[in-house]
């Protein structure tokens, strides 16, 4: 029998291969995981999840944005708000995510190996350090693969993260921009969008497609987009980026169309690209796609059994919580341990302000497929809660088939919105119907009494059409 050095190497300490890591020492493995010093926590931790959604906290909190409603729209925590307001909580929190990432691999006997990874051969892989001559070796049974992403960088831009940034560099901005281009609507890009616009950034979105977020709810887009141009954001859709051009006053964006941008600075957030240009992939008889993806069976194997590959580095759906749940089951499924695999329903959260969730199916999607539902709605303004916390424009809308009154998708708009879309997500992954949350007390007052009114709605107006046709 081969020896190795361990039963599990994992390569990236993000979501994916912490918890691939950590499953495994649970498993009573012998288990390493490598990454660069700086990176420990991975993209999640350092550039990505953690620090957006601070940002996020940071933004709300000091410009007083959720409490305009209440105390009038000059309403601030502080006035003049410097970067260096918004990068101390948002450092505070990224330091105490990796402490509580190096304890839980400490905990758990996972030797931590500082470098970056590469495939000496299918079971070898060599680390290399940040010095010179930092170098070890070491083998492993199994391996997983969860390196993650980095944003792609058009070639024709030149990135100068100071006025041309890409989104992992937004966290190295010296001041606030007065104004700002957005490339991209995708998620990361709208999310930084509407928080530069809290701040009183002027941005404009440019984005080559005719909408943004379009596996969304289009009522709930519209109601952000129209909350975002209130707050002065200026949507460019189908509109392509041909150059950006710098000089001393900023930053001026050339459209195909013809139209030039000016702005204090430009953030590209188009997309992300595979990390595998260092694993040396082919010593391991691998290779990615030309987006520097890996391509994994339905247990995250590769086409080289032995070798695992879960995160945003295999691609859809990219998320977080998404990539914790796959380095989990990879695990598991390389030491035979029984598991069940994840539902299909999966919730999806969007952190822009104000925030949208949604699970199940969207209105299009069944309009689409011939499927009939009513939809029932609750707004936040007629809820006592929404009054308190002050939010006059969030709603919950579910959608329940006509035919066995089951919950068929539920979209939030508003405070909370990431949270509360997990009632709904429940009752439907239990199989639950509309009378459920018609039958059930909620807490009063609560947001998630949104889901009684809006349950109460969609009977009411399957009721109506009940009585209309039975005459
Ligand atoms: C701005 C932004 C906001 C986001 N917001 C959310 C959100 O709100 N909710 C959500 O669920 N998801 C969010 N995501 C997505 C989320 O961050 C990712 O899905 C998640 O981090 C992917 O985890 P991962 O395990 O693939 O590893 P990652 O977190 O991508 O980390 C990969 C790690 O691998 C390391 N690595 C790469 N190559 C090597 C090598 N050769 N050797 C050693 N180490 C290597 C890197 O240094 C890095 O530390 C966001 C992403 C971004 C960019």
């Amino acid at each position: 029998m081969t020896s190795y050095d361990y039963d599990l190497i994992v390569i990236g300490s993000g979501p994916g291969g912490q918890k691939a890591a950590i499953a495994g020492a649970k498993l009573g493995k012998r288990v390493a995981i490598i990454d660069k010093q700086e990176m420990v926590g991975g993209v999640c931790a350092n550039t990505g999840t953690i620090p957006s959604k601070t940002l996020r906290e940071a933004v709300m909190y000091l410009t007083g944005m959720s409490q305009r409603e209440l105390y009038g729209a000059s309403y601030r925590v502080k006035q003049d708000i410097t970067i260096s307001d918004l990068m101390a909580r948002t450092q505070h929190v990224i330091g105490r995510e990796v402490q509580v990432v190096r304890a839980q691999l400490h905990r758990n006997g996972i030797d931590l190996l500082n470098g970056v990874g590469r495939f000496v051969d299918p079971h070898t892989v060599a680390v290399e350090g940040s010095h010179r001559g930092d170098h070890t070796t070491i083998s492993g049974e199994f391996i997983v693969v969860a390196t993650g992403t980095t944003p792609a960088r058009p070639s024709v831009v030149d990135f100068d993260e100071e006025r041309i940034l890409d989104s992992d560099e937004v966290f190295a901005l010296q001041e606030i921009p007065s104004s700002l281009v957005v490339v991209g609507a995708g998620v990361i890009g709208i999310e930084y969008a509407s928080m530069f616009a809290a701040l009183g950034c002027r941005v404009t979105v440019v984005e080559q497609r005719e909408r943004m977020l379009d596996f969304c709810d289009p009522e709930i887009v519209e109601s952000l987009k129209f909350h975002l141009r209130d707050q002065a954001v200026t949507f460019r859709f189908d509109e392509k980026v041909v150059d950006v051009s710098v000089s001393d006053s900023g930053t001026i964006t050339t459209l195909a169309s013809g139209k030039r941008i000016p702005a204090a600075a430009v953030m590209y957030s188009a997309g992300r690209q595979g990390c595998t240009d260092k694993l040396d992939l082919a010593a391991a008889g691998l290779e990615a796609d030309r987006r520097g993806r890996l391509t994994v069976d339905e247990h995250y194997r590769t086409p080289v059994e032995h070798i695992y590959a879960v995160g945003d580095v295999i691609g859809f759906p990219a998320l977080a919580a998404t990539s914790m749940d796959q380095g989990r089951l990879a695990a598991y499924h390389a030491f035979g341990e029984p598991v069940h695999d994840l539902t299909a329903l999966q919730p999806i959260g969007i952190y822009t302000i104000p925030e949208i969730s949604y699970c199940g199916a969207t209105e299009t999607e069944l309009t689409s497929s011939a499927v009939p539902y009513e939809v029932g709605i609750s707004r936040y303004r007629e809820l006592a809660r929404g009054q308190i916390v002050g939010d006059a424009y969030g709603m919950l809308k579910l959608l329940v088939s006509t035919v066995d009154r089951k919950i068929l998708g539920v979209h939030v708009f508003g405070t909370g919105a990431t949270d509360l879309v997990h009632i709904g997500q429940a009752v439907m992954g239990c199989g639950g119907t509309v009378d459920y949350l018609v039958d059930t007390v909620f807490n009063y007052p609560t947001l998630s009494e949104a889901y009684k009114v809006a349950a109460l709605d969609a009977t009411n107006k399957i009721r109506a059409l009940d009585r209309f046709t039975t005459g």
